[in-house]
């Protein structure tokens, strides 16, 4: 029995790696989980799963939860220490680090020394700080290995690679989210819920907005980097509208490898919870009669953002933190209505181009950097509204 600490429990992800849990009890045990407001939810977790322990940096939420739950035998802990503690337990075998955005760094840090296995979604952390999170992973022998269903494709098309000396190119797939087709000026009047309209994939706000920007397969790229140790030349993003190839692989003898199926983010979990086994769960069988599957470029006036990218992946250092930053900050503007979705990528270039970034990278440096953009593209954000 592998006992799993779920970081983020009542996001998207959370959900299905809950399913994929409850479908396989008999191999995993919620063991605790870490969440931020949604108290109903955590609620209902607690009464389907009865984690030991259940941890939020919410002092209401906390409050809130010790009311509702009084007769369950969930232990509740709300301070960073406690969390630490649980985080390094002995009896935890898997950390799932799912938290939203940059707020994910600092779990993901401490998970990367505990030389167990991180389930990793936060792309953000490995996007700011994979320069000091990889090697962290390396010397303290903590496997990672990712539940993006992208590099989770990958990996799996990677299961029978010697070296990395046979891989020619890796492709990565992006569907194109709800404005798939659109030039940036068609983009000036779209809306909050159009935006959030993802057609294939059901996910939170902040990646729904990245995947119609785009900006998520940008950070993709740059997840990628890090995970698989190749160069970004290796990389091509392509649009893929169906969501039914996740990635490529191309074999220097000319074989290529790509992972299929339908769009649903408890298959890439079941793969990685279970280290490439084959673990059963329910999922929708693909259909192949009927089935178009097509391809295109990256569409030409968003080069500029995989450019951007590219850059993050060659030049390292505190390059990946301004890129997160100022797109958070833009995407957050954009969910409060204070912006157009198209000034997400003035708000991106006028952030992050001429920017001074040293290449000095420690957790503080990235800290700093992190909350310097942010003041940066707060000014950028009040010069737009
Ligand atoms: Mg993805």
């Amino acid at each position: 029995m592998k006992n799993i600490l779920l970081l983020g429990g009542t996001g998207s992800v959370g959900s299905s790696s809950l399913k994929v849990i409850h479908q396989n009890k008999n191999e995993f045990n919620l063991y605790g989980i870490s969440f931020d407001n949604n108290v109903d939810r955590a609620v209902e977790i607690i009464k389907d799963f009865s984690p030991n322990f259940i941890h939020t940096n919410n002092e209401e939420s906390a409050k809130k939860l010790e009311k509702e739950c009084g007769n369950f035998d969930t232990q509740v802990i709300f301070n960073k220490d406690d969390l630490q503690n649980l985080i390094v337990k002995d009896d935890v075998d898997i950390i799932i680090s799912a938290i939203s955005g940059f707020a994910g760094l600092e779990t993901t840090m401490s998970a990367a020394k505990t030389g167990k296995t991180i389930l990793l979604a936060n792309k953000e952390s490995i996007v700011v700080a994979g320069d000091l999170l990889m090697p962290l992973a390396k010397k303290y022998n903590t496997s990672i290995i990712p539940i993006d269903s992208e590099h989770n494709a990958i990996h799996q098309c990677l299961a029978s690679c010697k070296s990395s000396k046979d891989i020619s190119k890796v492709i990565i797939t992006a569907s194109g989210g709800p404005f798939l087709g659109k030039s940036i000026g068609e983009l000036d009047t779209v809306t909050l819920e159009q935006a959030l309209n993802h057609p294939n994939w059901s996910m939170g706000s902040k990646i729904s907005i990245d995947s119609a920007s785009l900006v998520n397969k940008c950070l993709e790229l740059i997840e990628a980097k890090y995970l698989f140790d190749l160069q970004e030349s290796f990389f091509d993003l392509v649009i893929h509208p169906q969501s039914i190839i996740h990635s490529v692989v191309t074999y220097v003898d000319g074989s290529s490898i790509a992972h299929m199926s339908n769009p649903d983010m408890t298959v890439p979990i079941a793969n990685a919870l279970s280290n490439n086994r084959k673990i059963p769960i329910q999922f929708n069988p693909m259909d192949l009669n009927g089935l178009n599957l097509s391809f295109e470029a990256f569409p030409k006036d968003r080069l500029f953002l995989e450019k951007m990218a590219r850059d993050v992946c060659n030049e390292g250092g505190l390059t990946g933190t301004v890129f997160n930053a100022a797109n958070e900050m833009a995407v957050t503007a954009f969910l409060n209505k204070e912006i157009k979705f198209s000034d997400i990528y003035s708000i991106l270039n006028r952030t992050f181009n001429g920017k001074d970034m040293s290449k000095d990278i420690e957790l503080e440096s990235i800290y700093e950097m992190d909350k310097e953009t942010r003041k940066q593209a707060k000014k950028v954000i009040e010069s737009l509204t």
